[in-house]
């Protein structure tokens, strides 16, 4: 396996990823999605509500605010050693207060963890006119996207590495006829930007020599990591593997402990140690 970085930047990477198959690729990108822990607000407590909007609503938006996670302090509440009652590992609060005239941005909720606040600031929650008021308290929790999708941390897609074969096409039409301008054409054509192309085929049909074949790769991808701004995009890859890791431990584990289980016909508590590769 070999990975290659195309391009990083706060909330977005692309890189390309070889060796693996579509199945691993996909495996990988549905983690991504919903498997990661995010910070997000679960319930609200309305103190005052004079906006023309229902308190479900603010709810509502509430909720979608993405929050910067620091996923080395906050965990999923079922898997917290509070055993899910909340605690300060997997649950906070955050208050607003505001008076009217006014709009009411993400940046008035005020947190208790300096380190967890809206990613952008400046998002919209509602507008009060003059002398209405918003006062309440809301708990965000740590969970998955598999429960809610704003518990997802960002959008994660793939596509299969393009292979072009050139046979020497003297067609100068074609680098035109390329939407993703992957061709320059100097005396002959020559790939630029193979990254870009996207396996429309349409230099390939346009092509009257046949001198261009295009076909996808079954064992390199392309890999798009974009952000919500809860956790960086690298995080979310660096988590995803963790993830996946975990679940193949945990199917070892399982299937090691039936094979034994018909061996021991004691009734013994104790439970078949981990086995480590
Ligand atoms: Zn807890």
């Amino acid at each position: 396996m070999k990975i290659q970085t195309i391009s990083k930047t706060d909330n977005e990477l692309c890189f390309v990823l070889s060796g693996i198959d579509s199945v691993y690729a996909n495996t990988l990108r549905r983690i991504m999605l919903v498997e990661i822990p995010v910070l997000a607000i679960d319930e609200v407590t309305f103190i005052k509500n004079d906006s023309a909007l229902y308190d479900e609503i603010i709810a509502h938006r509430l909720g979608l605010i993405p929050l910067t996670t620091d996923l080395k302090t906050y965990e999923k509440k079922d898997s917290c050693s509070c055993k899910g009652k909340g605690c300060a590992k997997c649950q906070l609060t955050l208050s607003l207060k505001a008076k009217g005239p006014c709009t009411v941005y993400a940046s008035s909720l005020e947190s208790t963890d300096p380190k967890v606040k809206p990613a952008y600031p400046d998002l919209p929650i509602v507008k009060l006119l003059e002398g209405q008021k918003l006062e309440l308290e809301a708990t965000a929790v740590c969970g998955i996207g598999k429960e809610h999708i704003k518990f997802s941390p960002g959008l994660a897609y793939y596509r299969a590495y393009p292979i072009i074969e050139l046979k020497g096409c003297k067609d100068k039409l074609i680098a035109d006829i390329c939407p993703k301008k992957v061709f320059e054409f100097s005396d002959k054509l020559e790939i630029k930007n193979l990254i870009n192309c996207d396996l429309c085929k349409a230099c390939e049909e346009s092509c009257k020599d046949n001198s261009i074949k295009v076909s996808a790769s079954e064992t390199n991808f392309i890999f798009n990591i974009e952000s919500f701004g809860q956790i960086k995009p690298i995080e979310i890859l660096q988590t995803a593997l963790k993830v996946l890791e975990g679940k193949l431990e945990e199917f070892e584990y399982k299937l090691t402990k039936k094979e034994e289980k018909p061996k021991k016909e004691t009734k013994t508590k104790k439970v078949g140690k981990k086995k480590k590769k």
